[in-house]
């Protein structure tokens, strides 16, 4: 039988996971990306936390933290087997602190009762014991009141909790997959390519498609994976494919820090709102955000909107404005600044089927359920949703796709 032709468009995690499945499975790749390398926009610079869903709480109803769990508990497997490799050395040790602002939009009781039903979830599902730590028996705990004072004095802070999540170090695994795919001879990347749209022919039958960029079209391919996260709409739409109800995109710039020193500064976030946090990975990695100075562009088009570009007085304005609005709450981020090695601050697209403002109960960007795979004859396009589910949701294609 004739082997099918596949293009990926993006060479994101889920892209570049999707491309190493099929791969695997014996089939020849084209990955297509605008970047000149893989793995440069938000599968690069972002947190990593692989999400349970404990930062869901505005969900009611559970359906984030339900929709987040199959592909979170099987992130790691999945990765290492795609890797070749234990991912062990990426993974944050120390679990999450969440305090609670006042401006929370879940209040501290609630909050409390909302991490309780996920550690249920958590515990109850059948692949819990995969997640970066075993997660089976872990539970979230409150955190005393003088104990939360070593974090903060900020009298808006107005409750804690120890949450079982933890986070990987997105860096190192992004230099960790380009690495595979180079060695995988079946992949063939196409980069500096911007994709502007994609159309399909039908002979006797047999649908075939192309990709089209500034040059021209290219390609006859019996399959083609839209895996553009915030480009994704625009070549939806050329494709045909029903575009979701709604959806935002932002684009979020954060800080990328190394120390000198071992330093021993907990993962903390503020929670939940549009606040901050801070990531420690291995005492000497770590991630910081400032939300409303790092959200440096929002647009709810079909494309994303256009990013301001920062001058060097901006850029260091930026990073100075990241590091005191967190330090106000979290004093321990004046210990990271001291024993700066490297400060990057960095960028990437979040892409969500939901708007609004963080700060609001109402937005519908405190869901996110809504993300998956949708199917037009050979025509794939999947919204990745979360870092996490990137692997899983590779999976399910490669499957689909393989039968
Ligand atoms: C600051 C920040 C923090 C985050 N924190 C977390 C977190 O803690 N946990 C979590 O789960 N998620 C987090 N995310 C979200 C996470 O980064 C994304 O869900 C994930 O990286 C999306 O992966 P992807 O492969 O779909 O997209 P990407 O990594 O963005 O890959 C898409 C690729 O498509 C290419 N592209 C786009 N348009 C075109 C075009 N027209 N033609 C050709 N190429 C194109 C881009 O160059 C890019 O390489 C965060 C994001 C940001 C920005």
């Amino acid at each position: 039988m004739k082997q099918r032709s596949v293009a990926i468009l993006g060479a994101g995690i889920m892209g570049c996971c999707t491309a190493l499945m099929l791969a695997r499975k014996g089939i020849d790749v084209t990955l297509v990306d605008a970047a000149a390398e893989p793995f440069q926009g938000a599968s690069r610079w972002n947190e990593g936390k692989i999400h349970l869903g404990y930062l869901y709480a505005a969900d009611r109803g559970f359906r984030s933290a339900r929709h987040f769990l199959s592909g979170s508990l099987s992130f790691r497997p999945l990765v290492e087997q795609l890797l070749e490799s234990s991912i062990e050395p990426t993974i944050g040790q120390r679990s999450d602190i969440f305090l609670c602002h006042r401006d929370s939009v879940v209040d501290v009781q609630s909050q409390w009762a909302y991490l309780q039903a996920v550690d249920k979830l958590v515990g109850e599902h059948p692949d819990a014991a995969n997640y970066l730590l075993d997660s089976r028996h872990c539970q979230s705990s409150k955190i005393a009141t003088k104990e939360i004072g070593n974090l903060t004095n900020h009298e808006d802070i107005i409750g804690g909790f120890n949450v079982p999540e933890h986070s990987v170090s997105t860096n190192t695994i992004a230099d960790m997959f380009v690495n595979a795919l180079n060695n995988e001879p079946r992949i063939n990347q196409v980069m500096n390519c911007r994709v502007t749209s994609v159309c399909s022919t039908n002979s006797h039958g047999h649908e075939s498609w192309k990709i089209v960029d500034s040059t021209g079209e290219s390609g006859n391919f019996d399959i083609l994976i839209n895996a553009l996260w915030e480009g994704k709409l625009a070549i939806d739409k050329s494709a045909g494919l029903e575009l979701p109800f709604e959806w935002s995109h932002r684009y979020r710039r954060a800080l990328f820090i190394q120390t000198s020193k071992l330093l021993d500064v907990p993962s903390t976030i503020i929670t939940t709102g549009a606040f901050g946090d801070i990531k420690n990975y291995d005492g000497h990695e770590f991630y910081l955000s400032w939300y409303p100075s790092g959200l440096s562009a929002y647009g709810t088009g079909i494309c994303p909107p256009a990013v301001p570009r920062l001058d060097s007085t901006e850029r260091d304005q930026l990073v100075s404005k990241i590091f005191s609005n967190l330090a106000d709450y979290l004093p321990k981020v004046r210990r990271i600044q001291k024993y700066l090695d490297t400060c990057r601050l960095e960028g990437g697209w979040v892409f969500a089927a939901g708007r609004g403002e963080l700060s609001s109960p109402k937005s519908t960007l405190h869901r996110r359920d809504e993300f998956g795979i949708s199917q037009l004859g050979g025509y794939f396009s999947v919204d990745t949703g979360k870092y996490g589910s990137a692997p899983w949701l590779a999976k399910r294609l490669a499957d689909l796709i393989t039968g």
